[in-house]
């Protein structure tokens, strides 16, 4: 960014600009292979892009109501405020060898064109479907056919799925999250009736961390997938989106007991992504690692795994992402290739978690702990339209505590390289290796708090 546009960045929100309202009417034809689209905007003169979209892909494409439409590069300037096009609905870009996308399956980023969105900034859209087609789009609902897009901190591709989807609602600590199952190919079809309790106690005991869910409008999408690229798992693969409003998103073998659905961490770990904003994809460690850290926690709150073997996992994780020579610092495990490094970003921030976790129940006596914090995040910031930088969450944290907690941590190992070195502080906990595993020691003095950290939920908070 030039120095030029970082100083508008600055000015323009102290200046008290205006919100501005783009109007869009999005219409999707009978064979849903192509989208006529009418954006009404709110400024004369504006630059649109579709980041995914290439403009002489457009069929038709003109201004209204006296505006007028330059192309140049891969933006549309549309002087006048009304700009009418026709594109393709094309197949999601990377697809992926199971859940084979069809065309209906769309990454709203290759045909729907928006002008630059500020914080305040909003896009209402008006969405006409053929008969017998639902939609399942990343935008917030406020309505029938009728829907919000704000600005967000665009992580992934955002996907616009029409066709035939089974629609549900997940009751999450009382309160409603939107589920779409979607069907693959050859007929590929979900049992509601296996997912919906699945992902209901997943959401529910990422709910408890903070009392809420994260984010109620987020969008949880799951589609049939063969577990042919990751391994033998029941939810072969699952990630988060946040371009549009927050999708959580999962491929699940059609055959998956709900037994193995429940005893897999998939699920858990996606949502708790949920209780951070978004955080840089050169800082991944962070978000990966409160995630990991997460999602044996709550696992074990949960009754799924016995306290033990989610300490187990913890340590053996710890112990075999410091494995390996000339290992980069968490900062800049990004520059090394992913399959490389894929340990230390999961399990140094799992480490620092664990690490900030104790010393804020130790410091407050137990008045305090990660949950506590991320409860007050949520409130203060979440779901948030932007992109974090690492260090900024700490420092956020440790207002939200009033205890320095998590700074301290980030400057000692953020940039150093390696493993942060747990062995002290599972040491203190009572965590003992042995031969078979771990031993845990209830005499050790933190033996308290690592009893509070995984301590079972009473069953009716799920
Ligand atoms: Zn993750």
């Amino acid at each position: 960014m030039g120095l030029f546009a970082a100083i508008l960045m600055v000015i323009l929100p102290v200046a008290g600009l205006r919100a501005s309202v783009h109007d869009y009417q999005v219409s999707i034809s009978a064979d849903l292979r192509t989208v006529d689209v009418t954006a009404r905007l709110d400024d004369a003169d504006l630059r649109l892009r579709a980041p995914s979209g290439r403009v002489e892909r457009l069929g038709s494409m003109q201004g209204c109501d006296g505006a007028t439409v330059d192309t140049s590069g891969r933006t549309l300037r549309v002087r006048g405020g009304c700009l009418q096009y026709t594109t393709s609905l094309e197949p999601f870009r990377r697809s992926r060898s199971y859940g084979k996308q069809s065309p209906r399956f769309a990454g709203h980023e290759s045909w729907l064109w928006l002008p630059p969105l500020r914080t305040a900034d909003v896009v209402r859209l008006t969405l006409q479907l053929p008969k017998g087609v639902t939609a399942v789009v990343p935008w917030r609902s406020t309505g029938p056919g009728r829907f919000e897009l704000q600005q967000s901190p665009g992580s992934g591709e955002a996907i616009a799925w029409f066709g035939r989807v089974e629609q549900d609602t997940l009751v999450v600590q009382g309160a409603p999250l939107s589920l779409a199952l979607i069907d693959g190919s050859g007929g590929m079809r979900l049992n509601r009736f296996v997912i919906k309790p699945w992902l209901e106690e997943a959401a529910g005991l990422v709910a408890t961390v903070g009392g809420t869910f994260p984010n109620r409008f987020a969008q949880v999408m799951v589609e049939p997938g063969e577990a042919s690229l990751f391994g033998d798992s029941p939810v072969p693969f699952g990630h988060v989106i946040r371009s549009g409003e927050e999708v959580v998103r999962f491929f699940v073998q059609p055959g998956a007991t709900g037994k193995a659905l429940r005893e897999d961490w998939t699920a858990v770990h996606e949502f708790a992504h949920l209780l951070l904003p978004y955080v840089r994809e050169d800082q991944k460690w962070i978000s990966e690692g409160f995630a990991s850290y997460y999602q044996n926690v709550l696992l074990a709150r949960g009754g799924i795994y016995s306290e033990k073997e989610a300490w187990q996992r913890l340590t053996r994780a710890f112990q075999s992402a410091a494995q390996g020579s000339h290992p980069p610092s968490p900062n800049d495990a990004h520059m090394r290739s992913f399959w490389e490094v894929r340990m230390l970003i999961y399990w140094s921030g799992a480490a620092i978690a664990l690490m900030g976790d104790v010393e804020l129940r130790r410091l407050s006596k137990g008045r305090e702990s990660l949950d506590t914090v991320l409860g007050r995040l949520a409130t203060c910031c979440l779901p948030s339209p932007d992109v974090w930088e690492g260090k900024e969450l700490f420092r956020r944290l440790d207002t939200l505590s009033g205890i320095a907690v998590f700074v301290p941590l980030y400057d000692k190992y953020a940039n150093t390289p390696g493993m942060p070195d747990t062995r002290q502080l599972l040491q203190d906990l009572g965590i003992m290796a042995s031969r078979k595993g771990i031993v845990i020691d209830s005499t050790a003095p933190f033996a308290t708090h690592r009893a509070a950290i995984m301590r079972r939920l009473p069953r009716a908070a799920k």
